[in-house]
């Protein structure tokens, strides 16, 4: 199985609860690097590129404000991007669907998300959903020298390509041995 990247965010409801840690602890059992993380204050061009997909829906605007902490009285997230075999699938099933209710009771979302009286999913994390999203999610929240290693092929499946660095440190290292 290949090695992948996926994006998780701490959402402010959790940041508001105080319950970083104990969603963090969550993902420990998945034994994945995390090989990016930064506290991020969500201007709104960057929560209405992220729920892109859902800017027809008539919760668009609430989700928007909710990612910018307006909902929750923060004014930050806190993004982390995971890398491992099948992190997006793993990822996935701990953080559980997204509907609270609906979730398997022993998730993240399921133990820890609620319903707001106004219908929205208070659900604590955001998770990647699948391979396409995961690289369109990371390129935009983190820049590439923020991260660890590249993911852009990576998250496609395909062995990640070596950084401009890395590439450079790689001739250098086989000039010496050449010599
Ligand atoms: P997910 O976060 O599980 O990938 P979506 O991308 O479909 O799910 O939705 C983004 C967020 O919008 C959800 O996490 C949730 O907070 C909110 N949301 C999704 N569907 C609804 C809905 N029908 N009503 C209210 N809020 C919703």
């Amino acid at each position: 199985m290949a090695e992948e990247a996926t994006l998780v965010i701490i959402k402010p409801d959790a940041i508001q609860r105080g319950l970083t840690g104990a969603v963090l602890s969550r993902f420990d059992p998945l034994r994945l690097d995390v090989i990016g993380v930064k506290a991020v204050r969500v201007s709104q061009e960057l929560a209405e590129s992220h729920y892109h997909h859902l800017r027809e829906k008539p919760f668009f605007r609430e989700i928007v404000d909710y990612l910018q902490g307006r909902l929750h009285g923060t004014n930050y997230v806190l993004a982390f991007v995971f890398w491992g075999e099948n992190a997006i699938e793993g990822v996935r099933q701990v953080t559980g669907a997204t509907h609270p209710e609906k979730a398997e009771p022993t998730s993240i979302r399921g133990s820890l998300g609620r319903m707001m009286t106004s219908g929205l999913m208070e659900n604590v994390v955001h998770a990647s959903s699948d391979r396409s999203e995961a690289e369109r999610e990371i390129a935009l929240w983190f820049k590439p020298h923020e991260l660890l290693r590249p993911v852009s092929r990576g998250a496609a499946g395909l062995p990640a390509a070596p950084s401009a660095a890395q590439a450079g440190a790689q001739r250098a290292a086989g000039a010496k041995r050449s010599k």
